[in-house]
């Protein structure tokens, strides 16, 4: 079968139960330097790329859930425990993908710092975007 020429993306968690394609550009890339991405994903800070949940088509299992507050669900594998990403119902038809499950990373470009109340004092990095203490998109 001939793959469409607009899929531009794709993921799939450790194991590859989880599986997906996306058919356009992620609208939004963010860095996240909040405490709960800390405890969700393992790591210092996290990047996420938003796509309208209309351009993901998913071609595996369904992730598992887990709910620490009623408005943001959060993602992640139970066969092998990668974390996938996130949905908040503020943000209705929004998907946002942890970049570490994306196969092509290097053209998901964060444009933003989120969350830097929370970030860690010894995590460095030196670039010009833009920074919000809270959200970068309104809720
Ligand atoms: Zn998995
Ligand atoms: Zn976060």
């Amino acid at each position: 079968m001939i793959e469409p020429m607009t899929r531009i993306n794709s993921g799939k968690c450790r194991c590859g139960a989880y599986r997906f394609h996306v058919s356009e550009e992620p609208f939004w890339v963010s860095y996240c330097h909040c405490g709960d991405c800390r405890k969700s994903t393992g790591a210092p800070v996290t990047v996420f790329a938003g796509f309208k949940i209309e351009s993901v088509k998913l071609t595996g299992c369904e992730a598992t859930t887990y709910r620490a507050i009623p408005e943001v669900t959060r993602l992640f594998c139970s066969r092998c425990g990668t974390p996938i990403g996130y949905q908040d119902v503020r943000l209705p038809g929004e998907i946002y993908y942890y970049i570490g499950i994306l196969e092509e990373q290097t053209i998901v470009v964060p444009q933003v710092h989120a969350w830097t109340v929370e970030r860690l004092c010894w995590l460095n990095i030196t670039d010009d975007l833009p920074s919000y203490q809270h959200f970068s998109r309104p809720r």
